[in-house]
């Protein structure tokens, strides 16, 4: 299969005629300035699909529902829905999420996944009943996704799992390990390691998950510095912050991401930088939960890569991620152009892909054939004459014209063909959990 792309970004550079060699999931030749002949044309921008660094599915169902003042209250109804999820219902609801990603333009999701067991707290049969239900949603859609097995064994500093939960705790760290080792992964899946939080994990079990992923040369991501009432709690409870705690485990390597990052100070900061640790901000959920703002620009000026998620969902736009980034930073230091337009892409396509362990990528011969077009004559990008500052301040989902994952069309002409009514289906699911 080759396609002639109007334009393609290549190592952050827009050029014109670009001609794809498409075979065997694989580019062949990438070859710049050529005519279209014999090829698939695909109009406006093409270029790597979007990463989405971070995502717990289930947080879909609070989108547009919680309306109280805090963080804490909206954890209060995210758990109201986890406690009512089955292997049967969470594959349904997440094939339906995962179709509104790619329908955005995303073609690899990190799926931060803590919702392992029964309402009991009891394995299901199949321990991974939960986790392998997101990899077959993720799979009908077409996308890739690194399933981020998430170590959660408390309810906070010192305390027992209670309530819901217990739906998210292994025994023990070893339990944990005993389980991810079934989880098996394939062209279109990596299997990761997270930390939940310092909450969630004394420093021994951080210490073990850390192993497992150095043992396995895998990904591995916490939730660190999200809200400032958790950043008190831990240095009350071990006089540090979350991420000298974690450095402490020697969880904070060069495989390393701490999502969220928000409430930090200079020398957090200079841990990820010295550990070639990254970052993966969630700006659209970050002013949603009115958690603060991540500090994008400090953490580009100490050379520390970032990635984009859309976490809790309040929306699916790696658009609106990219462009909350810079528009954040504008609001809090009184400047503009804090963050480059060509940074803000490489961060929501390459740094994710870094981040959730999928090696080269790339418009380049030999990468994965994977990419996005975009779309940049209709009404949101017309007259633009920077096709990458279109993407960045003024595109939306609805530009994304296709999408392309492995060598496979995934999204053709704007529509998903492996999954017919995403909206409906959405909308059913939804509609189940919260009646
Ligand atoms: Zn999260």
């Amino acid at each position: 299969m080759n396609y002639w792309c109007e334009q393609a970004l290549i190592g952050g550079v827009v050029h014109q005629g670009v001609r794809l060699e498409v075979s065997d999931g694989r580019f062949g030749d990438v070859t710049i300035g050529s005519p279209p002949n014999d090829a698939t044309r695909l109009r406006g921008l093409t270029l790597p699909p979007f990463t989405n660094s971070h995502s717990h599915a289930f947080h879909r169902v609070l989108r547009g529902r919680a309306f109280q003042d805090s963080f804490w209250s909206w954890r209060r109804e995210m758990y109201e829905t986890a406690a009512r999820l089955d292997p049967d219902s969470y594959y349904r609801l997440a094939r339906a999420v995962y179709a509104e990603m790619a329908l955005a333009g995303i073609g690899t999701v990190g799926e931060f996944h803590y919702l392992h067991h029964q309402p009991s707290g009891m394995p299901y049969q199949e321990p991974n009943a939960m986790g392998e239900a997101l990899i077959a949603a993720a799979g009908d859609v077409g996308i890739r996704m690194t399933l981020l097995d998430t170590c959660y064994l408390h309810g906070g500093l010192g305390r027992d799992p209670e309530g819901v939960q217990v739906r998210f705790a292994d025994a023990s760290p070893a339990a944990w390990v005993e389980r991810v080792a079934g989880l098996e992964a394939t062209d279109l899946v990596k299997v990761g390691a997270a930390l939940h939080s310092v909450r969630a994990l004394e420093l021994g079990e951080m210490e073990t998950v850390a192993a497992w992923s150095e043992g396995n040369r895998s990904p591995l991501h916490a939730h660190v510095s999200e809200q400032s009432a958790e950043n008190e709690e831990c240095v009350a409870f071990y006089g540090a912050s979350p991420i000298e705690v974690i450095a402490r485990t020697g969880a904070v390597t060069e495989r390393f991401t701490a999502i969220h990052f928000t409430q930090v100070t200079a020398s957090d900061i200079e841990i990820l930088q010295e550990e070639h640790g990254m970052v993966c901000l969630c700006p659209t959920t970050e002013r949603d939960l009115a958690d603060g703002i991540g500090p994008a620009r400090r953490l580009v000026d100490h050379g520390v890569e970032l990635s984009l998620g859309t976490d809790s969902h309040a929306v699916i736009d790696m658009f609106e991620e990219m462009r909350a980034a810079e528009m954040d930073e504008r609001l809090a230091s009184g400047r503009r152009e804090q963050l480059s337009p060509v940074g803000l892409v490489a961060a929501a396509t390459s740094g994710g892909g870094r981040s959730l362990g999928w090696g080269q990528s790339g418009l380049v011969a030999g990468a994965a054939a994977d990419f996005v077009t975009v779309t940049l004559d209709g009404v949101h990008t017309a007259g633009i004459d920077d096709s990458v500052r279109a993407l960045v301040f003024a595109a939306r989902p609805g530009d994304v014209t296709d999408v392309v994952v492995a060598g496979r069309p995934v999204v053709v002409g704007g529509t998903l063909p492996s999954i017919p009514d995403p909206a409906g289906d959405l909308a059913h699911e939804i509609s189940l959990l919260t009646d």
